[in-house]
């Protein structure tokens, strides 16, 4: 059976029936709170989920719950992963992945505060790849057996920053406080009909600005998942984020401003809200 799997005061939950379960109470007595030993066996959480009683111990409140993975080992980002993005970048359509790293720091909340560090702060909707195993030179066939599940996130960019120097560099660009939403859950990879074809949109302030399918991305999860297995050995909770469609700020001159509201929204998965807010001080 599916799970869904998130965080609540740093436990581990699943989220069934329109509430919360503890992991470690309906576990029988074989798992701990901890959500990322969770997700490292997360084969065993089919059985667990089907086994939950009918009644929640609480109900579901979403903007309670907390980041779904809160200590990933590493966190990758994909680059001009989508045609149509590749193109109003006007940038070349890479001839392997492109991928960036995001640090730690930068998770937060499916519906926490994004902050405005500076004047050029912009949106990327993204589907996320939560790895749920060990994973060293996986060939495309079998690498959705390495994954726990997906999530919506943003890979929030300071688009100055990433430009600041020649050639572009993007990792601390993406890797301010905050710039990291990801949420609600982690969603099981058996929950979907097809995981790799998924209805993707970010809508900021009401208005639909990306939208778009995964089945439309120019590297697919099985080739990341290859790929960068073959370079770094992936573990249970290292997260990639695939790469934003078309649609950012940077291409409009549609910058991210205290007081907007953005919602990243994927089939099968749900939504994420997040306010953006100024900086302290700022
Ligand atoms: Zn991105």
């Amino acid at each position: 059976m599916a799970f869904r799997l998130g965080t609540k005061n740093d436990r581990a939950v699943l989220i069934a029936n329109d509430g919360i379960y503890d992991l470690e109470k309906h576990g029988g007595g074989k798992f701990s709170s901890d959500p990322m030993e969770a997700l490292g066996r997360h084969t065993e959480l089919h059985a667990v989920a089907s086994g939950l009683p009918a009644s929640p111990d609480e109900k579901l409140d979403e903007g309670s719950l907390g980041i779904c993975v809160p200590r990933p080992k590493k966190i990758f980002g994909i680059g001009l992963n989508y045609r149509a993005h590749a193109e109003e970048s006007k940038m070349e359509i890479p001839p392997n992945p492109l991928v960036f790293a995001k640090f730690v720091n930068c998770l937060a909340a499916g519906n926490a505060d994004v902050i405005v560090f500076g004047p050029t702060t912009d949106y990327e909707a993204e589907l996320v790849v939560v790895m749920g195993a060990y994973a060293r030179d996986i060939p495309e066939a079998e690498a959705w057996d390495h994954i726990a599940g997906l999530t919506c996130g943003q890979d929030v960019s300071e688009r100055g920053t990433q430009f600041a120097s020649k050639p572009p560099h993007f990792d601390l660009g993406k890797s301010y406080d905050t710039f990291g939403p990801i949420g609600p859950a982690v969603v099981s990879v058996d929950s979907f009909e097809d995981p790799a074809n998924l209805a993707l949109t970010c809508d900021l302030n009401g208005d639909r600005v990306q939208d778009t399918r995964t089945n439309d991305l120019i590297f697919d999860v099985p080739k990341l998942v290859s790929y960068i297995s073959g370079i770094c050995t992936l573990e249970p909770g290292d997260l990639i984020f695939t790469g934003t469609p078309s649609g950012v700020g940077f291409m409009t001159g549609t910058f991210l401003k205290p007081g907007d509201v953005l919602t990243t929204t994927i089939e099968g998965i749900g939504s994420i809200t997040n306010h953006c807010v100024a900086k302290e001080g700022a």
